[in-house]
Parts: C-alpha cells; structure tokens; sequence
C-alpha cells in the first residue's frame, strides 16, 4: 500500500546528483554502524500512527506528500540546502521563487512579494505583522470560525483582535463585520477562503465593497482552501469569491495542506512588493556572494528548508497550477466525494447536517447518541472521522456547542471509498 517506486527513482537520482561534483578530489562518505537497528526501531514506531494515507483515513487535514514531492524532498536532503541566503541555497533558492511566481499566478497576482514558510502559522504571523507595521495600533478582525491562530498571533504581535460572528453556513457576517467597521480602528480584515473546521468561504466580494467604503487591508487565510480556485466544479457563489483574491492585499496558502507537500510548506504572498521595506535589518555575517535579493531579507524565519522549494517545484513541474489539469482533477474529485457524502447524509434521518460543503469538509452530528461513540465505533472498524465542536443553532440546536463528526475528504481516492466508508458509518451509527 505504501508506494517504493521513489526508492529506485533516488538510486539513479543520487548518482546524477553525485557526478555533477566529480571534479572534487574523492572523499569519503560518512555513515554509521548500528543505523539499520535503529531505522527498524524506527519503521515500528511509525506504525504507531493512524494510516493516514489510506482512504479509510477520513478525519483531519492529513495525507502523505505525492511521491515525487517525496522523492524531490529526499535527494535534496543529501545537499541540505538552507534557503536563507543565495549562499546555502542558490539552486533552490532559484526553484523557490519560480514556485512561489506560480502560486502568486495561479491568483492572477503578476507582481508579488514572497516566499514559502514553515507553515500557515508563520505566514499569517508575516502578514498580520506587515498589517500592524502599516497600521500600527489598529484592530485585526476575522471569523469566529477562522483559525484560533489569528487570535493567538496578534496577541504575539501586541495588534488588537476581534472576532465577527458567523452566519449558519460558517462565513463572515456581513451584517456584524459592517456594525464593527462603523466603529472604527479597524486595521485588516481576515478573510478565510476555506475555514479549517467546516471550509466554509467568506464573502469576499462583499468585504472588498465594505473595503471600498472604510479603507482596510484585505487578508486572505487560505491556508487550507487557495488550491480550489483550480476547481472547476464549485458553486457559483465559492467560484466568485475566489475570483476576487486578486483584489486582496496578501494572502496565505499552504502547499502542505492542498499542495501535496510533505509537512514544513506554507506561503505568503503581498500584492505590494514594496512591503519588503520592513523586512531590513543589517546583518554582519549572511549576504556575501551576491547582489540579488536573498529571499532571507524578505522572511521573518532565517533558516529555511531547500528542501521544501525543491519539492513543490518538481510537484508543479510534474502537475502545474492549471485548470482543466491533472491537479485540478484532483481537487475536483474531493469536492464530488464530500458532496455525494453530504448527500446520504442529508437523507438518513439519523443524521443532521447544518449546509452542503463548499469544498470538501463534511461535518454532521447525531440525532440521538453521542458523536463520540461513534467515532469510536468507526475506528473500531478501520474508518477514522474526526471530532469537531460546532455552534449548536447549526443543528437547530439549543447548545451552544454540539460534538458533531466531520470528515476531510482530501485525498482524491476518497472519491471511490464513499461506499465503503458510508457502509461503516452506517454500522458504526447502528452499533
Ligand atoms: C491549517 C490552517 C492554518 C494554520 O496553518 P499551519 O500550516 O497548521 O501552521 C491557518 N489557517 C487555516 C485556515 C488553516 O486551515
């Protein structure tokens, strides 16, 4: 079940990679006595883990990096590039900016400022910080469905934050966000293209219009969402959100989410390049071997993974950022499957579902008895769900909070699994 073709590809690779430094006088490589143990050791602890790359696998945001991600990731480990400076990493530094150039395309952005991260975490810290150095004192606001991380983060950042409520779909309320406008001292709003709960989308032509009239900065989290604009089988409201990223101010994308990265892959992206101005700082020891921008003066986090630009250039080489592609398919497949998933369940009056997924996160809770049970049940039957703790009148509920289930369908097998996952649902709800 585990795919080893990249176990051959890195042979050959290796000795290709090698050969290019053949004028070197020969030295020897390190390795280690008593690694085969300990690889072992290994290869056992992992098994530890839920099975993440099965299709039974129907919980959280987890999948593993597509193989050539994997093998891409892996041969440039050997080099180990740091992409902090041209110095450490002149090859994929270069690979880092033609990827980050397609991202900022794939959103219509020609010009952009920036660079991949460790995470969306990270991304949304240097774009909430960017906010606070243009506005300096102003509110952050965003969704009370948003990511907790924006909270967090502007509390790190000394911005003031709010949250606006939600609609019964889980997207910004216009209403609540033009009331917080009226009264002023909004900085920026954030914008969740794909909320990580539910991946409901916000309404982003109407927050643009709002922008119109009060003057704020527009960011975009979408982090776990931004790869949808690919899709082509959204709904026409999702469809027209997305189309107006174009007009935001920056935005975040995580290629370890969507992007078929392995972990360690975020992105942020400013429209004005000219943002890069907070970046400076003087440093007696990193930039001196040339008079390019080194992406280091344009990222908060000073060591960064080569590795990582690496593998999302040869992911988009082999499946590039287009509609109609083979990536694009991919996504189209997991949006089919949440919304046949969401179907049965819609239709089986053991369950409630609060509105039809706008990507492909499906979330629903129980009639009688109690979520937790179930997915305890399912597990017990190889199908793993997740838990989530959504607001009550969803449901039609008097709670404020209900445990529902819900279920990521990320991985475009899933597509074929609805049967069978369905099929243990329905065992799982019964037992
Ligand atoms: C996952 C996620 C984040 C946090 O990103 P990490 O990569 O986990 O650091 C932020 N916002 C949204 C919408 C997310 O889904």
């Amino acid at each position: 079940m585990l795919e080893n073709q990249t176990l051959d590809l890195l042979g050959d690779a290796l000795r290709k990679l090698e050969h290019q430094f053949a004028s070197l006088p020969e030295c020897a490589a390190a390795e280690s006595a008593g690694m085969d143990a300990v690889i072992a050791d290994v290869a056992e602890r992992l098994g530890e883990n839920y099975p993440y790359f099965h299709p039974l696998y129907a919980g959280q945001m987890l999948k593993p990096p597509h193989p050539v991600a994997r093998a891409a990731y892996a041969l440039a480990t050997w080099i180990n590039p740091n992409n902090h400076a041209l110095d450490g990493g002149r090859a994929s530094t270069a690979m880092e900016r033609d990827a980050v150039a397609q991202i900022a395309a794939m959103f219509g952005w020609q010009e952009h400022l920036g660079h991949l991260t460790g995470g969306g975490t990270m991304a949304n810290l240097e774009a909430l910080w960017v906010a606070g150095q243009l506005q300096p004192g102003k509110k952050i606001v965003a969704s009370s469905q948003s990511h907790y991380t924006h909270e967090r983060i502007s509390k790190v950042l000394h911005l003031p934050f709010a949250k606006v409520s939600t609609d019964a779909r889980g997207r910004m309320d216009m209403a609540a966000l033009e009331q917080m406008l009226a009264g002023g001292e909004i900085g920026c709003v954030v914008a969740t293209m794909g909320t990580t709960a539910t991946g409901s989308v916000d309404p982003l032509p109407e927050i643009l219009a709002l922008r119109e009239r009060y003057g704020f900065r527009v960011h975009i989290d979408a982090a776990y969402g931004g790869y949808f604009t690919l899709a082509g089988n959204l709904a026409p409201e999702t469809r027209s959100a997305f189309d107006r990223i174009v007009d935001a101010d920056s935005l975040v994308i995580d290629p370890h989410k969507h992007g078929l990265q392995p972990y360690g892959c975020g992105c942020v992206l400013f429209r004005e390049p000219a943002v890069g101005r907070f970046y400076k700082h003087d440093s007696p020891a990193t930039y001196f071997s040339s008079k390019e921008l080194h992406l280091g003066e344009i990222s908060l986090e000073c060591s960064r993974p080569g590795a990582s630009a690496v593998a999302l250039w040869a992911t988009m080489r082999l499946l590039p950022l287009e509609r109609g592609g083979e990536f694009a398919h991919g996504l189209e497949a997991c949006r089919r499957a949440a919304l046949a998933f969401h179907t049965r369940l819609s239709q089986d009056n053991r369950f409630l579902t609060p509105f039809a997924p706008q990507l492909d996160i499906v979330v629903w809770a129980l009639k009688n008895g109690s979520a937790e049970r179930v997915f305890q049940e399912a597990a017990r039957r190889n199908l793993h769900l997740a838990l989530a703790r959504l607001p009550g009148e969803w449901f039609g509920s008097g709670e404020e909070q209900l445990l529902c289930l819900r279920s990521v369908l990320m991985k475009p097998e899933h597509e074929q699994w609805i049967n069978c996952i369905w099929e243990i649902l329905d065992q799982a709800a019964n037992a």
